[in-house]
Protein backbone atom coordinates (compact mmCIF):
# COMPACT_ATOMS: atom_id res chain seq x y z
CA UNK A 1 0.00 0.00 0.00
CA UNK A 2 0.93 3.56 -0.77
CA UNK A 3 1.29 5.86 1.81
CA UNK A 4 -1.50 8.05 0.27
CA UNK A 5 -3.21 5.53 2.00
CA UNK A 6 -1.71 5.38 5.05
CA UNK A 7 -2.25 9.77 5.48
CA UNK A 8 -5.62 9.29 4.37
CA UNK A 9 -6.54 6.18 7.49
CA UNK A 10 -4.46 8.68 9.90
CA UNK A 11 -6.37 11.83 8.64
CA UNK A 12 -3.97 13.66 8.09
CA UNK A 13 -2.32 15.65 5.38
CA UNK A 14 0.19 14.53 2.84
CA UNK A 15 2.81 17.02 4.43
CA UNK A 16 2.03 15.90 7.61
CA UNK A 17 2.23 11.96 7.11
CA UNK A 18 5.67 12.89 5.58
CA UNK A 19 6.72 14.99 8.80
CA UNK A 20 5.94 11.94 10.38
CA UNK A 21 7.35 9.76 8.71
CA UNK A 22 10.79 10.87 9.36
CA UNK A 23 9.95 10.13 13.24
CA UNK A 24 8.64 6.68 12.39
CA UNK A 25 10.65 3.52 13.70
CA UNK A 26 11.05 0.46 11.18
CA UNK A 27 10.74 -2.95 11.77
CA UNK A 28 9.92 -6.25 11.69
CA UNK A 29 8.07 -9.05 13.17
CA UNK A 30 8.11 -12.66 11.87
CA UNK A 31 9.43 -11.74 8.33
CA UNK A 32 6.37 -8.86 8.34
CA UNK A 33 7.86 -5.33 8.38
CA UNK A 34 5.85 -2.42 10.25
CA UNK A 35 6.39 1.24 10.98
CA UNK A 36 5.58 2.77 14.18
CA UNK A 37 5.29 6.25 16.36
CA UNK A 38 7.75 5.56 19.35
CA UNK A 39 7.40 8.84 20.85
CA UNK A 40 4.97 11.85 21.89
CA UNK A 41 4.41 13.65 18.51
CA UNK A 42 1.44 16.36 17.44
CA UNK A 43 -1.55 15.32 16.30
CA UNK A 44 -0.50 11.29 16.40
CA UNK A 45 -0.80 8.90 19.34
CA UNK A 46 2.42 8.01 20.22
CA UNK A 47 2.19 3.86 19.66
CA UNK A 48 0.49 4.33 16.82
CA UNK A 49 0.95 1.45 13.98
CA UNK A 50 1.25 1.37 9.99
CA UNK A 51 1.48 -2.46 9.18
CA UNK A 52 0.53 -3.80 6.03
CA UNK A 53 -1.71 -1.27 4.80
CA UNK A 54 -3.67 -1.08 8.07
CA UNK A 55 -3.99 1.38 10.77
CA UNK A 56 -3.46 0.67 14.74
CA UNK A 57 -3.71 3.45 16.89
CA UNK A 58 -1.85 4.05 19.99
CA UNK A 59 -3.11 4.22 23.40
CA UNK A 60 -3.77 7.81 24.27
CA UNK A 61 -1.76 9.60 27.29
CA UNK A 62 -3.45 9.75 30.16
CA UNK A 63 -3.61 13.09 32.55
CA UNK A 64 -2.89 13.10 36.07
CA UNK A 65 -4.44 15.36 38.57
CA UNK A 66 -2.31 16.24 41.89
CA UNK A 67 -5.83 17.16 44.06
CA UNK A 68 -9.01 15.61 43.41
CA UNK A 69 -11.17 18.13 44.54
CA UNK A 70 -10.48 20.85 42.15
CA UNK A 71 -9.12 18.38 39.80
CA UNK A 72 -11.69 16.26 38.74
CA UNK A 73 -14.17 19.23 38.08
CA UNK A 74 -11.75 20.62 35.40
CA UNK A 75 -12.12 17.14 33.26
CA UNK A 76 -15.77 16.15 33.92
CA UNK A 77 -18.82 17.52 33.74
CA UNK A 78 -21.54 15.29 34.35
CA UNK A 79 -20.89 11.40 35.61
CA UNK A 80 -17.89 10.00 36.66
CA UNK A 81 -17.04 6.18 36.29
CA UNK A 82 -14.41 5.17 38.66
CA UNK A 83 -12.07 2.10 38.10
CA UNK A 84 -9.45 0.30 39.54
CA UNK A 85 -5.53 1.21 37.92
CA UNK A 86 -3.49 -1.64 37.72
CA UNK A 87 0.26 -1.58 38.11
CA UNK A 88 1.86 -3.77 34.84
CA UNK A 89 2.39 -3.26 31.04
CA UNK A 90 -0.17 -1.65 28.71
CA UNK A 91 -1.00 -3.85 25.88
CA UNK A 92 -3.25 -3.58 22.79
CA UNK A 93 -4.53 -6.70 21.01
CA UNK A 94 -5.80 -6.97 17.57
CA UNK A 95 -6.15 -9.60 14.87
CA UNK A 96 -4.61 -8.72 11.41
CA UNK A 97 -4.77 -11.14 8.72
CA UNK A 98 -6.22 -14.05 11.17
CA UNK A 99 -3.74 -13.46 13.68
CA UNK A 100 -3.72 -11.83 16.64
CA UNK A 101 -0.78 -9.44 17.40
CA UNK A 102 0.02 -7.58 21.47
CA UNK A 103 1.30 -3.84 20.59
CA UNK A 104 3.63 -2.39 23.75
CA UNK A 105 3.06 0.95 24.33
CA UNK A 106 5.52 2.44 21.85
CA UNK A 107 4.01 0.76 19.01
CA UNK A 108 6.21 -2.55 18.96
CA UNK A 109 4.80 -6.08 18.63
CA UNK A 110 6.28 -7.92 21.76
CA UNK A 111 6.55 -11.30 20.94
CA UNK A 112 6.03 -12.48 24.40
CA UNK A 113 2.63 -11.12 25.05
CA UNK A 114 1.69 -11.92 21.43
CA UNK A 115 2.86 -15.93 22.32
CA UNK A 116 1.53 -15.92 26.06
CA UNK A 117 -2.10 -14.25 25.59
CA UNK A 118 -3.83 -17.15 24.13
CA UNK A 119 -3.05 -19.02 27.70
CA UNK A 120 -4.59 -15.97 29.60
CA UNK A 121 -7.63 -14.70 27.58
CA UNK A 122 -9.91 -16.43 24.51
CA UNK A 123 -10.70 -13.32 22.11
CA UNK A 124 -11.18 -15.52 19.01
CA UNK A 125 -15.47 -15.09 19.34
CA UNK A 126 -14.73 -11.00 19.69
CA UNK A 127 -12.29 -10.88 16.64
CA UNK A 128 -14.58 -12.90 14.74
CA UNK A 129 -17.73 -10.79 15.30
CA UNK A 130 -15.71 -7.54 15.81
CA UNK A 131 -12.50 -7.50 13.29
CA UNK A 132 -11.83 -4.17 14.14
CA UNK A 133 -11.66 -4.20 17.69
CA UNK A 134 -8.53 -3.17 19.89
CA UNK A 135 -8.59 -4.65 23.24
CA UNK A 136 -7.01 -2.20 25.37
CA UNK A 137 -5.77 -3.59 29.18
CA UNK A 138 -3.08 -4.37 31.61
CA UNK A 139 -0.73 -7.18 31.35
CA UNK A 140 0.02 -7.82 35.59
CA UNK A 141 1.27 -10.24 37.78
CA UNK A 142 4.94 -10.95 39.20
CA UNK A 143 6.20 -13.33 35.88
CA UNK A 144 6.84 -10.60 33.10
CA UNK A 145 9.94 -8.92 31.21
CA UNK A 146 8.87 -5.25 32.04
CA UNK A 147 7.07 -4.43 35.27
CA UNK A 148 6.92 -6.57 37.98
CA UNK A 149 4.09 -5.75 40.61
CA UNK A 150 2.23 -8.83 43.27
CA UNK A 151 -1.24 -9.21 43.11
CA UNK A 152 -2.20 -11.42 45.72
CA UNK A 153 -4.58 -12.79 42.82
CA UNK A 154 -2.20 -13.50 40.41
CA UNK A 155 0.64 -15.99 40.71
CA UNK A 156 2.29 -15.69 37.46
CA UNK A 157 0.60 -13.40 34.73
CA UNK A 158 -2.26 -12.09 33.84
CA UNK A 159 -4.44 -9.97 31.44
CA UNK A 160 -7.34 -7.49 32.51
CA UNK A 161 -9.38 -5.53 29.84
CA UNK A 162 -9.59 -1.73 30.44
CA UNK A 163 -10.52 -0.37 27.07
CA UNK A 164 -12.22 -1.41 23.83
CA UNK A 165 -11.21 0.88 20.53
CA UNK A 166 -11.77 0.76 17.35
CA UNK A 167 -7.88 0.51 16.16
CA UNK A 168 -8.16 2.56 12.80
CA UNK A 169 -9.67 5.56 14.96
CA UNK A 170 -8.80 5.07 18.50
CA UNK A 171 -12.46 5.85 19.11
CA UNK A 172 -13.64 3.83 22.50
CA UNK A 173 -16.89 2.31 23.63
CA UNK A 174 -18.53 3.80 26.20
CA UNK A 175 -17.96 2.56 29.77
CA UNK A 176 -20.90 0.49 29.99
CA UNK A 177 -21.06 -1.32 26.66
CA UNK A 178 -17.43 -2.03 26.99
CA UNK A 179 -17.78 -3.91 30.95
CA UNK A 180 -21.29 -5.95 29.15
CA UNK A 181 -19.40 -6.98 25.70
CA UNK A 182 -16.30 -8.42 28.12
CA UNK A 183 -18.18 -9.69 30.19
CA UNK A 184 -20.34 -11.44 27.62
CA UNK A 185 -16.98 -12.86 25.71
CA UNK A 186 -15.81 -13.89 29.15
CA UNK A 187 -12.79 -11.30 28.98
CA UNK A 188 -11.65 -10.61 32.31
CA UNK A 189 -11.52 -6.75 33.40
CA UNK A 190 -10.35 -4.42 35.99
CA UNK A 191 -12.39 -3.82 39.00
CA UNK A 192 -15.61 -1.27 38.36
CA UNK A 193 -15.82 0.85 41.67
CA UNK A 194 -19.27 2.31 40.65
CA UNK A 195 -20.09 5.66 38.56
CA UNK A 196 -20.37 8.62 40.47
CA UNK A 197 -22.43 11.98 40.32
CA UNK A 198 -19.39 14.96 39.77
CA UNK A 199 -20.20 16.09 43.22
CA UNK A 200 -19.65 13.32 44.88
CA UNK A 201 -16.78 12.07 42.71
CA UNK A 202 -13.93 13.25 44.53
CA UNK A 203 -14.77 12.47 48.12
CA UNK A 204 -15.65 9.07 46.64
CA UNK A 205 -12.22 8.15 44.78
CA UNK A 206 -10.74 9.60 48.29
CA UNK A 207 -12.06 6.95 50.01
CA UNK A 208 -11.61 4.46 47.43
CA UNK A 209 -7.83 5.27 47.38
CA UNK A 210 -7.64 4.92 50.71
CA UNK A 211 -8.63 1.48 50.66
CA UNK A 212 -6.45 0.86 47.98
CA UNK A 213 -3.31 2.19 49.34
CA UNK A 214 -3.87 -0.30 52.66
CA UNK A 215 -3.64 -2.78 50.35
CA UNK A 216 -0.57 -1.65 48.28
CA UNK A 217 -2.60 -1.18 45.32
CA UNK A 218 -2.02 1.21 42.46
CA UNK A 219 -5.09 3.57 42.12
CA UNK A 220 -7.71 5.18 39.82
CA UNK A 221 -8.89 5.98 36.01
CA UNK A 222 -11.88 7.85 36.07
CA UNK A 223 -13.54 8.27 32.99
CA UNK A 224 -16.25 9.96 31.43
CA UNK A 225 -19.44 7.48 30.47
CA UNK A 226 -18.52 7.63 26.69
CA UNK A 227 -14.89 6.99 27.93
CA UNK A 228 -13.36 9.70 25.87
CA UNK A 229 -11.67 11.57 29.05
CA UNK A 230 -9.52 9.44 31.55
CA UNK A 231 -7.75 11.20 34.53
CA UNK A 232 -5.68 8.89 36.51
CA UNK A 233 -4.82 9.16 40.42
CA UNK A 234 -2.79 6.93 42.45
CA UNK A 235 -1.74 6.25 46.06
CA UNK A 236 0.63 6.77 48.66
CA UNK A 237 1.42 3.33 48.51
CA UNK A 238 2.31 3.56 44.14
CA UNK A 239 4.50 6.82 44.71
CA UNK A 240 6.38 5.12 47.63
CA UNK A 241 7.00 1.60 45.23
CA UNK A 242 8.11 3.57 42.34
CA UNK A 243 10.30 5.54 44.70
CA UNK A 244 11.85 2.81 46.18
CA UNK A 245 12.33 1.34 42.94
CA UNK A 246 13.65 4.02 41.15
CA UNK A 247 16.64 4.79 44.09
CA UNK A 248 17.27 1.10 43.49
CA UNK A 249 19.01 2.03 40.62
CA UNK A 250 19.45 5.77 41.12
CA UNK A 251 21.48 6.82 38.11
CA UNK A 252 19.22 5.05 35.51
CA UNK A 253 16.27 6.84 36.64
CA UNK A 254 15.33 10.25 35.31
CA UNK A 255 15.63 12.67 38.51
CA UNK A 256 12.36 14.13 36.62
CA UNK A 257 10.86 10.49 37.97
CA UNK A 258 11.85 10.84 41.14
CA UNK A 259 11.13 14.61 41.12
CA UNK A 260 6.84 14.02 39.85
CA UNK A 261 6.87 11.42 42.65
CA UNK A 262 7.58 13.53 45.28
CA UNK A 263 5.14 16.15 44.32
CA UNK A 264 2.52 13.90 44.22
CA UNK A 265 2.69 13.41 48.14
CA UNK A 266 3.14 17.39 48.90
CA UNK A 267 -0.05 17.94 47.33
CA UNK A 268 -1.95 14.82 48.93
CA UNK A 269 -0.92 16.06 52.44
CA UNK A 270 -2.13 19.48 51.58
CA UNK A 271 -5.48 18.02 49.92
CA UNK A 272 -6.06 15.63 53.40
CA UNK A 273 -5.16 18.15 55.62
CA UNK A 274 -2.79 16.53 57.08
CA UNK A 275 -1.55 17.43 60.84
CA UNK A 276 1.92 17.85 61.90
CA UNK A 277 2.36 14.08 63.12
CA UNK A 278 0.39 12.46 60.16
CA UNK A 279 2.51 14.46 57.69
CA UNK A 280 5.63 13.80 60.00
CA UNK A 281 4.89 10.02 59.14
CA UNK A 282 4.07 10.26 55.66
CA UNK A 283 7.26 12.14 55.23
CA UNK A 284 9.08 9.16 57.28
CA UNK A 285 7.45 6.66 54.89
CA UNK A 286 9.02 8.41 51.72
CA UNK A 287 12.44 8.78 53.41
CA UNK A 288 12.24 4.91 54.12
CA UNK A 289 11.46 4.08 50.65
CA UNK A 290 14.15 6.39 49.18
CA UNK A 291 16.90 5.63 51.11
CA UNK A 292 16.49 2.05 52.26
CA UNK A 293 16.44 1.04 48.97
CA UNK A 294 19.42 3.31 48.36
CA UNK A 295 21.31 2.01 50.66
CA UNK A 296 20.61 -1.48 49.28
CA UNK A 297 21.79 -1.01 46.42
CA UNK A 298 24.77 0.88 47.56
CA UNK A 299 25.99 -2.07 49.83
CA UNK A 300 25.09 -4.34 46.92
CA UNK A 301 27.97 -2.97 44.53
CA UNK A 302 29.78 -2.23 47.61
CA UNK A 303 30.16 -6.24 48.24
CA UNK A 304 31.38 -6.82 45.15
CA UNK A 305 27.72 -7.36 42.83
CA UNK A 306 26.26 -5.68 40.79
CA UNK A 307 22.40 -4.14 40.29
CA UNK A 308 19.74 -4.51 37.55
CA UNK A 309 16.16 -4.68 36.30
CA UNK A 310 15.40 -8.87 37.82
CA UNK A 311 12.29 -10.51 36.08
CA UNK A 312 11.05 -14.09 35.80
CA UNK A 313 9.27 -14.86 32.82
CA UNK A 314 7.41 -18.73 32.73
CA UNK A 315 6.83 -20.05 29.43
CA UNK A 316 7.36 -22.05 26.70
CA UNK A 317 10.81 -22.64 25.18
CA UNK A 318 10.54 -21.03 21.94
CA UNK A 319 8.50 -17.82 23.53
CA UNK A 320 11.26 -17.17 25.90
CA UNK A 321 13.85 -17.63 23.16
CA UNK A 322 12.00 -15.23 20.76
CA UNK A 323 11.53 -12.73 23.65
CA UNK A 324 15.30 -12.88 25.22
CA UNK A 325 16.10 -12.26 20.80
CA UNK A 326 13.48 -9.54 21.33
CA UNK A 327 15.20 -7.87 24.39
CA UNK A 328 18.64 -8.05 23.26
CA UNK A 329 17.90 -6.41 19.48
CA UNK A 330 16.80 -3.71 21.73
CA UNK A 331 20.44 -3.36 22.66
CA UNK A 332 19.77 -4.70 26.08
CA UNK A 333 22.23 -6.89 27.86
CA UNK A 334 20.99 -9.33 29.75
CA UNK A 335 22.17 -11.43 32.62
CA UNK A 336 20.53 -15.16 33.12
CA UNK A 337 20.48 -15.80 37.23
CA UNK A 338 18.60 -19.02 36.39
CA UNK A 339 16.77 -21.05 33.74
CA UNK A 340 14.94 -24.47 34.63
CA UNK A 341 12.34 -26.28 33.81
CA UNK A 342 8.65 -26.31 35.96
CA UNK A 343 5.26 -28.32 34.54
CA UNK A 344 6.46 -28.54 30.48
CA UNK A 345 7.23 -24.76 31.02
CA UNK A 346 10.63 -22.73 30.95
CA UNK A 347 11.32 -20.48 33.82
CA UNK A 348 13.94 -18.11 33.53
CA UNK A 349 15.00 -15.19 35.69
CA UNK A 350 16.82 -12.77 34.14
CA UNK A 351 18.73 -9.35 34.21
CA UNK A 352 18.77 -6.12 32.42
CA UNK A 353 22.08 -4.57 33.00
CA UNK A 354 21.97 -1.19 34.35
CA UNK A 355 25.08 1.03 33.48
CA UNK A 356 25.54 4.12 34.51
CA UNK A 357 24.62 3.06 38.72
CA UNK A 358 26.82 0.36 38.81
CA UNK A 359 29.87 2.18 37.47
CA UNK A 360 28.54 5.24 39.59
CA UNK A 361 28.16 4.11 42.68
CA UNK A 362 31.44 2.16 42.41
CA UNK A 363 33.02 5.30 41.39
CA UNK A 364 31.76 7.22 44.27
CA UNK A 365 32.55 3.99 46.47
CA UNK A 366 36.29 4.37 45.70
CA UNK A 367 36.47 7.83 46.62
CA UNK A 368 35.62 9.98 43.18
CA UNK A 369 34.74 13.25 44.22
CA UNK A 370 32.02 15.45 42.79
CA UNK A 371 32.07 18.61 41.43
CA UNK A 372 28.88 20.58 42.58
P1 LIG B 1 0.65 7.62 30.26
O1 LIG B 1 1.46 8.13 29.14
O2 LIG B 1 -0.64 7.02 29.80
O3 LIG B 1 0.43 8.61 31.37
P2 LIG B 1 2.58 6.16 31.88
O4 LIG B 1 3.60 5.24 31.37
O5 LIG B 1 3.00 7.39 32.56
O6 LIG B 1 1.53 6.42 30.75
P3 LIG B 1 0.84 5.25 33.99
O7 LIG B 1 1.11 6.32 34.96
O8 LIG B 1 0.94 3.84 34.45
O9 LIG B 1 1.66 5.26 32.70
O10 LIG B 1 -0.67 5.51 33.51
C1 LIG B 1 -1.30 5.16 32.33
C2 LIG B 1 -1.36 3.67 32.10
O11 LIG B 1 -2.12 3.01 33.11
C3 LIG B 1 -2.07 3.24 30.84
O12 LIG B 1 -1.24 3.35 29.74
C4 LIG B 1 -2.44 1.80 31.15
O13 LIG B 1 -1.43 0.92 30.71
C5 LIG B 1 -2.48 1.72 32.64
N1 LIG B 1 -3.77 1.36 33.21
C6 LIG B 1 -3.97 0.46 34.20
N2 LIG B 1 -5.25 0.37 34.54
C7 LIG B 1 -5.93 1.21 33.72
C8 LIG B 1 -7.29 1.55 33.58
N3 LIG B 1 -8.23 1.03 34.34
N4 LIG B 1 -7.63 2.45 32.62
C9 LIG B 1 -6.68 3.00 31.85
N5 LIG B 1 -5.37 2.73 31.94
C10 LIG B 1 -4.99 1.85 32.87
MG1 LIG C 1 1.56 1.84 34.63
Amino acid sequence: MGDTEYHRKLGIGTSAFEALEDHLERRAYEGREYRHVPDYRRGVERGTVLIAGEVVRGFPKVPRTLVLETGVPTQFEDRVAVEEKLNGYNVRVVRLAGEQLAFTRSGMVCPFTTRVLGRLVDLEALFDENPEAMVCGEMIGPENPYTAHDYPEVDSLAFRAFDWRDRRTGEPLDVADRRERYERYGVPQTRLFGEYALEDAASEVGRIVAELDAEGREGVVLRSPDATTLLKYTTAASTRSDLAYAFSLPFDYGQAFMFRRLLREGFRTVERGEDDEDARERAHEIGEAILLSMREAIRTVEDGGSIGERHTVRASHETIEALLEHLREQGLTLEIKADRREDGDRVLTFCKRVQSSNDKIRNYLEGHVVQE
